[in-house]
């Protein structure tokens, strides 16, 4: 699948949910509407659509969500997904908050998945509390320390939050350092009405970064995960630093993804609204042919770039959906 802009569209997300068990700061307002149950795809319609998404190209797909371990069952999709690697497609990852990879880490490392990453913005309890409102930490780290006990490759990814948690990147590249996990960090976008100023919060990776570089040797390196982080080795630790600058670099130009939300509406690009519809499609009992043709036709509309901008003024998120919706 190639894109207008000459892309190749070889890496699906799909948000298999969008109920989480916390209601992180940048991401969710304390209280959240969810959809009701019968507007999900089912884990079948989900690998249906996997499916046809692998027969044209796709290689790579990462579950997501909101939570996506919270949702029922969902260790079948994965099951299913597994049994299709070799078979067109090279990668199944997660992307959780951990608190539930106790209980799912060895199947998922039984089903094939390799690598996964898990949400962590601070190391220090009391913060981890305020940022997710009411996660503990114990949870999330256990269920790190399970997926690495599992097999699993950990990607630690946390947001760049200014007066929040920026004291903290130094010890985070050395906690991360010592136990064997790559780190990425993420700038703040404005998705979705978090009520709160998300203004007060957005803080440059290109700070984080200089401040970094006064402690750590951040080497250039080619290394590429298919994702829009740009790495550099940390000499002193041996594993990698990611940075992912949606704000102050454009990161479309090699933009290689579309978007599935849980309801099936597929979004080409994270900051735009145009989107396919592929629920009602499914229900209305299409063809696989047809799913193909209507796959090949969204793809055809996926527009160049993002085009975040915070608005001072009305402090109104450049995209109404919240992150959980399309999953980040
Ligand atoms: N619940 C899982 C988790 O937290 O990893 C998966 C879904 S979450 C929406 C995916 C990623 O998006 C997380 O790393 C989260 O920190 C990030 N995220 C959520 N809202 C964001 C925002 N407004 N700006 C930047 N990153 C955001
Ligand atoms: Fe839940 Fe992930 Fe959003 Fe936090 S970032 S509220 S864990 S979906």
């Amino acid at each position: 699948m190639i894109d207008p802009f000459g892309r190749a569209i070889t890496y699906l997300r799909v948000s298999v949910t969008d109920r989480c068990d916390l209601r992180c700061v940048y991401c969710m307002s304390e209280n959240m509407t969810f959809l009701p149950k019968r507007d999900l795809l089912t884990l079948e319609e989900l690998d249906r659509l996997c499916a046809a998404f692998i027969r044209l190209g796709t290689t790579k797909i990462r579950i997501t969500g909101g939570e996506p371990l919270v949702r029922r069952d969902v260790m079948r999709l994965f099951g299913k997904l597994g049994e299709r690697l070799g078979h067109g497609l090279d990668e199944v990852t997660l992307t959780s908050n951990g608190s539930q990879l106790v209980k799912h880490a060895e199947t998922l490392a039984a089903s094939g998945v390799r690598r996964i990453n898990v949400s962590l913005d601070t190391l220090d309890p009391v913060r981890f509390g305020q940022i997710t409102r009411w996660g503990k930490i114990e949870q999330t780290l256990d269920g790190i320390f399970a997926a690495k006990a599992a097999g699993l490759a950990v990607k630690i990814n946390a947001v760049a939050m200014k007066g929040v948690n920026e004291s903290e990147f130094d010890a985070l590249l050395a906690w991360c350092g010592e136990h064997g996990f790559d780190l990425c960090l993420i700038e703040t976008m404005p998705m979705g009405d978090i009520s709160g100023d998300r203004t007060d919060q957005y803080l440059p990776l290109s700070v984080v970064r200089a401040r970094l570089r006064k402690r750590w040797t951040l080497q250039d390196t080619d290394y590429k995960t298919g994702g829009p982080a740009r790495y550099f080795d940390v000499k002193e630790t041996g594993r990698r630093i990611g940075f992912i600058t949606p704000m102050t670099h454009n990161f479309c130009e090699s933009c290689n993804r579309v978007r599935l939300t849980c309801t099936g509406t597929l979004f080409m690009c994270l900051g735009q609204e145009d989107s396919a519809d592929f629920r009602s499609l499914l229900r209305a009992g299409v063809s696989d042919d047809q799913l193909e043709d209507a796959i090949r036709e969204a793809i055809s509309r996926k527009p160049k770039g993002h085009d975040f901008i915070i608005d001072r003024r009305h402090d109104k998120p450049s995209v109404g959906r919240h992150m959980s919706v399309t999953g980040g």
